[in-house]
């Protein structure tokens, strides 16, 4: 059976029958075990400023108390900021510096930061091209991740490169240009592929039927290969195929619906995987919907 779980927040959370508060990654890990989750997701630094505040000791040290209490969550993966742009032109700016310049510092800081926690996994999204072009864009992907990881030869984690559903001047919708991405680093076995459900279903790449499903995963396995492929995540897309754009929404509520998924979960090419739900955390009317998408993908796969 594939290992579920969510993308869980790190903000602070109270444990009052044990009269404490627990922050950083340790506090997403807590969530994930009140959720029976197999596996989780969370970020390293917040998820939309270039500024982070450091990794204390004190946090590292709850991180280890609290992954040997959950001893059965893992992967423990990490998804880089989304700020973080490895694809754009080496002269965009923001008031702090060089986008390049910030997204790469960030990208070496996330990293060190999952080595540091003993993550063996950093999703990163390739990024936006903005006007230098795909080929060029892919290009400074691959050395932007090879300068990255170059501290890192030796460390355990790898990065995992995220498809996307190729929104604008997003780079790494295609597989074709993944493929490109995955086959050009020096650091070849650090280098990985994530696959979003939500992604793959706007940039084309249809799941909802038997032979559509088989159509797409050997695609991935013909240009890719199964082999790089770590971490699914699942979401339904509130928007059509093809559409290239990015919406996720409950698992089966969507336009892949639930056969897609049905199709996926019981892939025994993917039995052992990580597959976390990035959908809302709550529906219209307020109901926390992470236990409602993790029952449903259970019943799916045949567990109860
Ligand atoms: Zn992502
Ligand atoms: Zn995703």
């Amino acid at each position: 059976m594939p290992r579920f779980g969510a993308h869980l927040s790190v903000a602070p959370l109270d444990l009052p029958d044990q009269r404490r508060t627990v922050s950083g990654p340790a506090a997403a890990l807590l969530r994930a075990g009140q959720l029976k989750c197999d596996c989780v997701q969370l970020f390293l630094r917040p998820n939309r400023q270039w500024t982070a505040p450091e990794l204390s000791p004190e946090q590292v040290a709850a991180f280890a108390a609290e992954k040997t209490a959950a001893g059965a969550i893992h992967p423990v993966v990490a998804h880089a900021a989304y700020l973080i742009n490895l694809a754009g032109p080496p002269e965009a700016r923001v008031a702090r510096g060089r986008v390049a310049d910030l997204s790469l510092a960030a990208l070496k800081d996330e990293l060190a930061r999952a080595v540091a926690l003993g993550l063996p996994y950093v999703v990163v999204h390739a990024g936006n091209h903005l006007g230098l072009g795909e080929e060029a864009g892919w290009r400074r992907v691959v050395a932007a991740l090879d300068e990255a990881l170059d501290p890192h030869r030796d460390a355990s984690v790898t990065l995992l490169v995220e498809n996307t559903a190729g929104q604008g001047t997003a780079v790494g919708w295609r597989l074709e240009q993944l493929a490109l991405i995955l086959d050009h680093v020096a650091h070849r076995a650090r280098v990985g592929l994530c696959l979003d459900t939500c992604h793959l279903f706007a940039a084309g790449y249809d799941l909802r039927t038997p032979e559509a499903y088989q159509s797409t995963i050997a695609e991935i396995d013909r240009r890719i290969g199964l082999d790089r492929l770590h971490v699914w995540h699942l979401n339904d897309s509130l928007r059509e195929l093809a559409g290239r754009i990015d919406r996720h929404t409950h698992i089966g509520c969507g336009a892949i619906g639930i056969e897609g998924f049905r199709l996926l979960v019981n892939d025994p090419r993917f039995a052992a995987h990580p597959m976390i739900l990035e959908t809302p955390k709550e529906n219209d009317a307020g109901r926390p919907m992470d236990p409602v998408n993790l029952r449903l993908l259970r019943r799916l796969a045949g567990k109860k």
